[in-house]
């Protein structure tokens, strides 16, 4: 599956364009050259959105942003799933912390890419006009 591209009619929110992985200004270009589980170039983007071109990468070092949303959220999720496993179901610390561990290594991937894709929908504004095919910066 090479650049997901969504044809649907019906436009996406803003949020259900970022889960779905897809380029924020038109919200029907894939983010990501694959699957999110695919084992092939997980962290490969391609240049600019297939359908309107917009660029990817508007600077260097544009995601290091994106950094700081994955430590944020997984940080959290962390806390929430290890204080749940320990008080409320009276895991032990080193169990929940293993399942932590399992989980982090699954969701790696995902976590990576969602991050980028909050952040771009952050940085770049939605235009449901666009059909130009020259590269935007
Ligand atoms: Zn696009």
């Amino acid at each position: 599956m090479k650049n997901v591209v969504s044809m649907s009619k019906v436009p996406k929110s803003g949020i259900q364009s970022t889960f779905d992985m897809t380029c924020p200004r038109c919200r029907k270009g894939g983010l990501f050259e694959t699957g999110t589980f695919a084992f092939q170039k997980p962290f490969d983007m391609p240049d600019h959105c297939p359908v309107c071109k917009q660029n990817y990468l508007p600077e260097p070092g544009f995601y290091y942003g994106a950094m700081f949303i994955s430590y944020i959220m997984w940080g959290f999720i962390s806390l929430a799933l290890c204080l749940t496993l320990v008080f409320a179901f009276d895991w032990s610390v080193n169990g929940a912390f293993l399942l932590l561990i399992i989980i982090s290594a699954i969701f790696f991937v995902w976590l990576y890419r969602i991050s980028r894709s909050i952040w771009i929908h952050l940085n770049v504004k939605y235009n449901p006009k666009v059909t130009t095919t020259k590269p935007v910066q």
